[in-house]
């Protein structure tokens, strides 16, 4: 009996038995695996194999659909922006039996709970997937990339993409890089409480996302969230350079170690728009229009970002880096590790592994010729990756490995500024 969303299923793979509730396929997970819901409200993805075993517990009802499909009077009058989602907490909806919140809310249900949303464009939808960002994988990246790329070049006046928080600043970082010259905004959003809850933060992003992206004359990638925890401006922060910073409040990205680029103003009232604004600050990324855009969206996932710790174990560190093809340590103050790690940075970087370091206090650049031991690191062959944040460098160095394994050749692309992920000089007013 083929499988559908709902039906209840026990799952015997490598002799783990999973029982769960089978959820609707959606483009982003690949055909062999098989996403259930557990009890527990975890989702998890089973890739099948000959082994395994699916058995149904129970046939189940396909999961409701909440709202009937909507059709909304194309209007000449207005820009065209793509709505891209791919779950996360903006759209999400306590699920009232179990008391968690599940991601469940498709492209369309944005439109018909947030109506003003007609008034400022008229909408692209596409649904990628509905997962949280916990759960997002570089082939997912990719994926959007090259998704994101054709709605672009099939004209689109700007992209939205609805992310989920937690790792919305990987994925931005990914379409900065993959995304090249793009001549349009594409602008992540998200929230920190769900979209049908009362306090939710998800309409003022989201209404102030699609004015960023069909309103400015930006180009480029960015996220844009609320600036304060008061549902007022939001901040539009550089895809390389935003941060998740506080696990719950809605102000929770900043742009870390740069200026933010500007900010942007959606009032409402009864339901209708009342006024709109943005300003920006820094005009070096008002490009809109520009040429020469390229979809480049490759990625090698065989990358560590680690931690430089007091007693971090050099057995644990051996087998970390001489397993990657590519290792980005956090190296404390201005980039550092233990000395006796240093020899096997060296063995590591002979045998081809790329090791890049970032400053682990995020604010500040990285520095080799300080202190002795960053000069030993060096010479065994780290490469100082100067004011780079520690998770947009693991991307990039996915992207850079997804396009080569020669260390010479990644060593130029990570040291190369595509993205505003590194700055010539750390801005004194930029820290906080
Ligand atoms: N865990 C959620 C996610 O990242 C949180 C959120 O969306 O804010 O998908």
């Amino acid at each position: 009996m083929a499988l559908e969303p709902g039906d209840v299923v026990e799952v015997v793979k490598n002799g783990v038995t999973y029982r769960g509730t089978v959820l609707p396929r959606t483009e982003e997970i690949p055909d062999n695996v098989l996403m259930i819901k557990l009890k527990n409200g975890y989702n998890i993805g089973i890739k099948i194999t000959p082994e395994t075993e699916i058995r149904i517990l129970e046939k189940g009802e396909p999961p409701k659909k909440y709202s009937a499909p909507i059709k909304v009077e194309h209007n000449p009058e207005l820009p065209t922006a793509a709505l891209v989602a791919t779950g996360g907490t903006i759209a999400s909806r306590v699920d009232y039996k179990t008391g968690g919140v599940v991601a469940e809310f498709t492209a369309e249900d944005f439109l018909l709970s947030f109506p003003e949303i007609a008034e400022l464009a008229n909408l692209k939808l596409k649904q990628v997937s509905n997962i949280f960002s916990e759960d997002m994988m570089p082939d997912y990246w990719v994926r959007i990339a090259k998704g994101v790329g054709e709605m672009i070049k099939n004209g689109v006046d700007g992209v939205v993409i609805t992310h989920g928080t937690d790792t919305m600043h990987y994925t931005a970082a990914f379409l900065s890089f993959a995304l090249q010259n793009v001549p349009v905004p594409v602008v992540l959003v998200g929230a920190q409480r769900s979209s049908d809850r009362p306090s939710s933060d998800a309409a003022i992003n989201l209404l102030n996302a699609i004015n960023v992206a069909v309103n400015s004359d930006l180009a480029g990638t960015f996220i844009v969230m609320h600036e304060t925890m008061d549902d007022a401006w939001t901040t539009i922060h550089p895809g390389t350079r935003a941060r998740k910073m506080h696990t719950s409040r809605r102000d929770t990205f900043k742009t870390v170690g740069d200026k933010p680029v500007g900010r942007s103003l959606v009032v409402t009232k009864g339901g209708k728009i009342v006024d709109r604004k943005i300003k920006i600050w820094r005009h070096e990324f008002e490009k809109r229009g520009q040429k020469g855009f390229k979809i480049d969206a490759k990625a090698n996932s065989n990358v560590f970002l680690l931690k430089s710790f007091p007693g971090l174990r050099k057995d644990i560190f051996e087998h970390i880096l001489l397993n990657h093809d590519g290792v980005i340590i956090e190296g404390t103050g201005l980039g550092h590790v233990r000395q006796e790690l240093i020899p096997v940075i060296a063995e590591a970087t002979e045998s081809g592994v790329f090791v890049g370091i970032t400053p682990q206090p995020l604010f500040g650049r990285v520095h080799p010729h300080v202190y002795s031991t960053a000069v030993k690191m060096m010479e065994a062959g780290a490469v100082y990756l100067e004011d780079m944040l520690p998770e947009t460098a693991l991307v990039k160095l996915m992207w850079a490995l997804g396009h080569s394994k020669d260390r010479e050749k990644v060593k130029e692309i990570m040291l190369t500024n595509y993205a505003g992920e590194i700055t010539k000089r750390s801005r004194p007013d930029a820290f906080w």
